[in-house]
């Protein structure tokens, strides 16, 4: 079975990719068979930092999007009653109006149409690639750019994960900004690094990650040391306070 690593940074830009990179490639060089699996989905570029070929797609995301038929439509407003997302609004006497980029696919709008003038229509949000850098193998989530169902590549990743981890010893996953899907993501790892850079919205997101992982298990990475020390001295505070070891990267223009 292999150990699951998140590497994950409670906001963007703090270096976790850097970190993930580094950690999986030295992993596989030194014989360890090893899987990196980019996450990061809104902008996934492991095998960018990695200088690996393409990744190839073996898999399209779907998310299911209403239609609405206006021959069939009495405009009798059920549907944007329901919808919870309020991607419906009903312009009286012409008709409903979908806003395409709040529409969450539920389909409760078609389950509820007396008139059965929704219709299901499948829209791609994303695709689930593959490719290589000498030893390491990497495991791709990309989301379609300007959707915004990240959930639904990162749903799609884990499935994918359960096949390609078969055979391996380590898996590191690099995940995604922010804290709403690390969630899904840090219950199924068995280890955490966790990557700070030397500010307050840094060290914040930090404090939200530590609500649901567990300290005893964590790394911690500070990085870019040497732009704020006030700050530096806040996360390693935090840091022996939660007993976390970590190591510190410093700053460097190049
Ligand atoms: S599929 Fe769901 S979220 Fe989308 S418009 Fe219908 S009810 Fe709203
Ligand atoms: S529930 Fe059906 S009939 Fe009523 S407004 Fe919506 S689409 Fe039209």
């Amino acid at each position: 079975m292999a150990i699951k690593v998140l590497v994950t940074g409670g906001k963007g830009g703090t270096g976790k990719t850097f970190v993930a990179t580094n950690l999986a490639y030295l992993a596989a060089r030194k014989g360890i068979a090893t899987l990196l699996v980019d996450a990061d989905v809104e902008n996934p570029n492991t095998w960018i930092s990695l200088g690996a070929s393409k990744p190839r797609r073996i898999a399209t995301v779907y998310s299911y999007r209403p239609s609405i038929d206006e021959s069939r439509c009495s405009l009798c407003g059920k549907c944007v009653e329901v919808c919870p997302a309020h991607a419906l609004a009903l312009i009286p006497g012409k008709r409903v109006l979908l806003i395409d980029t709040l529409c969450e696919g539920c389909m409760l709008c078609m389950y509820v149409c007396p008139q059965r003038a929704v219709n299901q229509l499948m829209s791609e949000v994303g695709w689930i690639s593959v490719t290589r850098h000498g030893p390491l193998d990497v495991l791709v989530g990309e989301l379609r750019p300007g959707e915004r169902h990240e959930d639904l590549v990162v749903e799609k990743l884990l499935e994918y994960l359960a096949n390609a981890e078969q055979g391996k010893e380590l898996i590191v996953i690099d995940s995604p900004a922010g804290t709403r899907l690390v969630y899904k993501l840090a219950k199924r790892s068995d280890r955490y690094v966790c990557v700070v850079e030397p500010t307050p919205l840094s060290l914040n997101g930090m404090k939200r990650l530590m609500r649901f992982i567990d300290p005893r298990k964590t790394v911690g990475v500070v990085n870019k040391v040497g732009m704020a020390p006030e700050m530096e001295r806040a996360i390693r505070t935090l840091f022996q306070e939660l007993s976390i070891p970590w190591i510190e990267i410093p700053f460097s223009q190049r």
